[in-house]
């Protein structure tokens, strides 16, 4: 393990009202690693990715992003958002804004970059993720495949250290999936930090430094991809793999 991680957590533990959703969560992620998080339903694999960027709030232990502890300080929590970027299952594009401007919003007024410089970089990685000719259509009219590679670009546009996806591909009819799996496929070649919730397997031992299996908010089990999909080593990674492969 690096001695250095860009993400790490600490015994952290997360409730809502008197239910835990995570329970003494260890992490370390490495700059450039790239991470699958794997497990049933309810096992806490969002709420686990949404303590990083504080869309949820941990209640126990510590969580350090590229060295910026997450407090209640706003300052701090500004800041590891400006580090952090994240895909969502269901894109959260602004419907009433072109793609053009879904990907320039957060550059000029976050950023205040000029909206020229803001619009030849959404371009270039609009290019990058393959629909620079999409540019000027509104997300309605794109397909789901299309959207959320436009939902990946815009992520791209604020130049994050660590990008967060959460079943990115699992609200797409299945033609769809694939050009979103080689987007990401393409990405994890820029050495950018990968934290991916994702059932999808293949993509998993194509890209994964690391598999970890979540069940009922704790981090059953966790390995590089050869060794977790070969020999499992707990009886509950063993049926959820069962299960989905
Ligand atoms: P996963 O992403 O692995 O399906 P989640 O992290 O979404 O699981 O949820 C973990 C558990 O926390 C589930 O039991 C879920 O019902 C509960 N939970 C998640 N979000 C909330 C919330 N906002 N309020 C109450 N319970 C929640
Ligand atoms: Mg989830």
């Amino acid at each position: 393990m690096s001695p250095d991680p860009i993400i790490e957590m600490q015994d952290v533990g997360k409730w809502f009202g008197s239910y835990q959703a995570l329970r003494g969560i260890d992490l370390r992620v490495a700059r450039g690693e790239r991470v699958v998080v794997c497990g049933p339903s309810g096992s806490g694999k969002s709420t686990l990715i949404r303590c990083i960027n504080r869309l949820e709030e941990h209640q126990q232990g510590r969580i350090v992003v590229d060295g910026i502890e997450l407090t209640a300080d706003l300052k701090n929590i500004e800041a590891i958002r400006r580090e952090v970027g994240m895909v969502f299952q269901h894109f959260n594009l602004f419907p009433h804004l072109t793609v053009l401007e879904n990907l320039t919003l957060g550059p000029i007024w976050v950023l205040k970059q000029p909206p020229a410089e803001a619009q030849a970089t959404a371009m270039r990685f609009l290019e990058r993720v393959r629909i620079p000719d999409q540019a000027h259509k509104y997300p309605g009219q794109l397909s789901g495949g299309q959207q959320q590679r436009v939902a990946i670009a815009r992520s791209l546009c604020m130049s994050p250290k660590i990008i967060l996806f959460d079943e990115p591909t699992s609200a797409l009819d299945p033609e769809m999936v694939k050009e979103v799996l080689d987007v990401m496929t393409t990405l994890a070649d820029t050495g950018i930090t990968m934290l991916c919730v994702t059932h999808e397997m293949g993509f998993a031992r194509q890209v994964a430094n690391r598999v970890i299996f979540m069940d009922q908010g704790q981090i059953v089990e966790q390995a590089a991809p050869e060794e977790f999909f070969s020999h499992p080593r707990h009886e509950r990674t063993r049926l959820f793999l069962s299960q989905i492969l």
